[in-house]
């Protein structure tokens, strides 16, 4: 096709994608592609590059919210998801599944300490919600201690644990029993206890709160805490987990094994969505004495085999380290562009390829991410913290690449300012 065909031939995809999405999606998406300069449509994907319809392609440092690991469509991962598709898609059920079992097996392997069972799902919340159920039934008791400020998922339970006003008024009243406790503050877990406490469940960094890293020695005070109290600790790795933060999971920085651990985002390898609730064998009894006491009826065997070929690529190749080396390049980085526009960019902060820049407000972030998509990088905002933009590229990002968002980034700072001080100018007049 010529080229000024191909260009129309996009151009009525993209408006009648997004006619449809305002018709019988939701308006509002349409808006906020549009805001931040990403009113097109996306057409393919490889490694760390993303195509739209026209052909543009961009860097992908947004990972689908954290959820692309391994970059787009790692070999491996849709090679093990293809011979599943091609064999036997979904379970039956009512027949024991090998790809099930050696999946399950890895991750038991994979999981530090003692974490050995799981149960898995399709997504974040569903894990977590499986966590709360488990640890309601493990210990007879109904209450869950979580963090200001977390993010774990939408559903009742996990949006009772979750901290913002904004996603949680309109359904109230949520599910009893949730206490909030300021994040990063082991002595706050110790004064909520009380003797109907049955877990205390936290993020080892809180990722959509806009990356808040915790004092160095939460995780094993909390831990202590819970021991001496007999309380569960649950860590939602939902997306600090899979090698995001230089170890596999994060919680393998500070030593500590949780009672359970949630899982999703990168399970699956960006191929499949899979998450998963993984418990240690004490507290696994209930569900082990009643499989039907939490169930769900999807048997996906794609998601399961993808989700092994991912723990199996991160383990055989220890990508995890990739990060760990190559995160504080980014992170430095961008503290340069930081340093250059502190009166924008108020912070800096990460471990790994997790990475958030908070800036004076959320539209200055909205901006930039504007700015960086026009320059072809895509990065997202945190769901808690709009004033604060996340920065995580897969693991088999180059250091040229790093050194390309940077510079978009960069550029995209001086466009904002540039453009707010146009605006700035424009209100003077007005005046
Ligand atoms: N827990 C954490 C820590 C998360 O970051 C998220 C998603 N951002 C979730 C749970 C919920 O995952 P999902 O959107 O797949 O339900």
């Amino acid at each position: 096709m010529e080229k000024g065909r191909e260009e129309r031939v996009a151009q009525s995809i993209v408006d009648e994608t997004l006619e449809k999405y305002r018709r019988y999606l939701n308006p509002s998406w349409v808006k906020g592609f549009k805001l931040a300069g990403l009113d097109t449509v996306e057409a393919e994907a490889e490694g760390t590059i993303v195509r739209d319809v026209f052909g543009r392609e961009y860097l992908d440092f947004s990972g689908g919210y954290s959820v692309f690991i391994l970059g787009h469509r790692h070999p491996r991962v849709v090679e093990a998801a293809r011979r599943e598709l091609e064999r036997m898609p979904m379970s039956v059920r009512m027949l024991p599944s090998d790809t099930l079992a050696d999946l399950a097996e890895c991750m038991a392997q994979a999981t530090p300490g003692d974490l050995q069972h799981s149960f898995f799902c399709h997504s974040g919340a569903e894990a977590v919600e499986a966590a709360i159920k488990l640890a309601r039934a493990a210990t007879g008791k109904p209450e869950i201690i979580s963090t200001v400020g977390a993010y774990h998922g939408k559903t009742l339970g996990a949006l009772s644990a979750s901290g913002r006003e904004l996603y949680r008024t309109p359904f109230e009243p949520l599910v009893p029993g949730f206490v909030h406790v300021p994040y990063g503050d082991a002595e706050a877990v110790e004064k909520a206890i009380t003797k109907r406490t049955a877990a205390v469940l936290l993020e080892p960094i809180q990722g959509e709160n806009g990356v808040i890293l915790p004092p160095d020695d939460y995780l094993p005070k909390v831990r202590e805490i819970c021991d001496r109290h007999g309380v569960l600790l649950i860590l939602d790795e939902v997306q600090t987990g899979m090698g995001r933060t230089g170890k596999m999971f994060a919680c393998e920085h500070s030593g500590v094994v949780p009672d359970m651990m949630t899982l999703a985002k990168g399970l699956g390898g960006g191929v499949a969505p899979v998450g998963a609730m993984v418990a240690r064998p004490h507290v696994w009894r209930p569900f082990g004495q009643h499989p039907y006491l939490h169930s769900t009826t999807f048997g996906n065997r794609v998601g399961w085999a993808a989700a092994h070929a991912t723990l199996r690529v991160l383990m055989e190749e220890r990508l995890y380290e990739r990060a760990a080396q190559l995160g504080p390049y980014l992170l430095q980085k961008l503290q340069a562009v930081r340093e250059e526009h502190p009166d924008v960019i108020t912070d800096v902060r990460g471990r790994g390829f997790l990475v958030g820049v908070e800036f004076t407000h959320g539209d200055v972030a909205l901006l930039v991410m504007a700015g960086m998509a026009s320059r072809r990088v895509l990065v997202v905002h945190t769901l808690n913290k709009p004033e604060v933009l996340r920065i995580v590229p897969p693991l088999i990002v180059t250091k040229e690449e790093i050194d390309r968002a940077v510079e978009a980034f960069w550029g995209a700072v001086e466009e904002a300012k540039g453009l707010l001080q146009e605006i700035a100018g424009e209100l003077e007049k007005t005046d």
